[in-house]
């Protein structure tokens, strides 16, 4: 090929010379390459893709958020509170938001993460009413309670259970407190604890 324009002109120089063409009674065929793996007939797609996005390191509160069957809304605020970037009363008064400190379910405290979802009286009868059932008595704070469901059990239903219900009441707990900031209606703990049962009945049943 001869051209005038300068760039392909030297890139032409940059090529190898091409080799002459090889007669060959076979087909030619592709083979894929990743990294240093060797070449394969078929596109590797999952290697592919932690080629191009390594993994991160897991975290050790990985089952516990993201387990198999989790239901996402749940998970995802699991997620979020594991990570501390809830919009709790403590964090906004923190960036200088003019919001009331008490805890909206109680009233008698300061709200934070580990009130609302631990320390405080309303949320204590509903996790505990779950917990008590099953005899099992988890830590009363947010970071060992984390551990311990994410201990090893004999019982591999009863763990899925725990986490469901453990998913399931940290959101109820979250969506009551909105409702009654925002919505001013509130509800009592039992209510609450009928919701979680139904909405854990539901997924428990398909799964089973
Ligand atoms: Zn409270």
């Amino acid at each position: 090929m001869r051209t005038r324009n300068p760039l392909i002109s030297l890139l032409k120089q940059c090529l190898p010379d091409a080799e002459p063409i090889a007669l060959s009674e076979s087909d030619d065929n592709f083979a894929w390459k990743v990294g240093d793996q060797t070449p394969v007939q078929k596109f590797p797609t999952a290697a592919t893709w932690s080629f191009l996005f390594p993994p991160g390191q897991q975290v050790s509160w990985h089952k516990q958020v993201w387990f198999a069957g989790h239901i996402p809304k749940h998970a995802f605020l699991t997620w979020v509170n594991v990570k501390h970037r809830l919009a709790t009363r403590d964090r906004m008064r923190r960036w200088g938001l003019q919001v009331p400190a008490s805890c909206v379910l109680c009233s008698t405290h300061n709200e934070s993460r580990e009130h609302l979802f631990f320390e405080c009286s309303f949320s204590s009868v509903v996790w505990q009413h779950f917990t008590s059932a099953a005899n099992l008595h988890p830590p009363p704070s947010f970071e060992a309670t984390l551990s311990w469901l994410g201990r090893p059990y004999s019982n591999s239903q009863l763990v899925l259970i725990i986490r469901f219900i453990y998913q399931a009441s940290k959101y109820a707990i979250w969506k009551e407190r909105n409702s009654r900031l925002h919505a001013a209606i509130s509800r009592p703990p039992e209510a609450v604890i009928a919701d979680i049962k139904d909405t854990v009945h539901l997924r428990l049943d398909p799964l089973q």
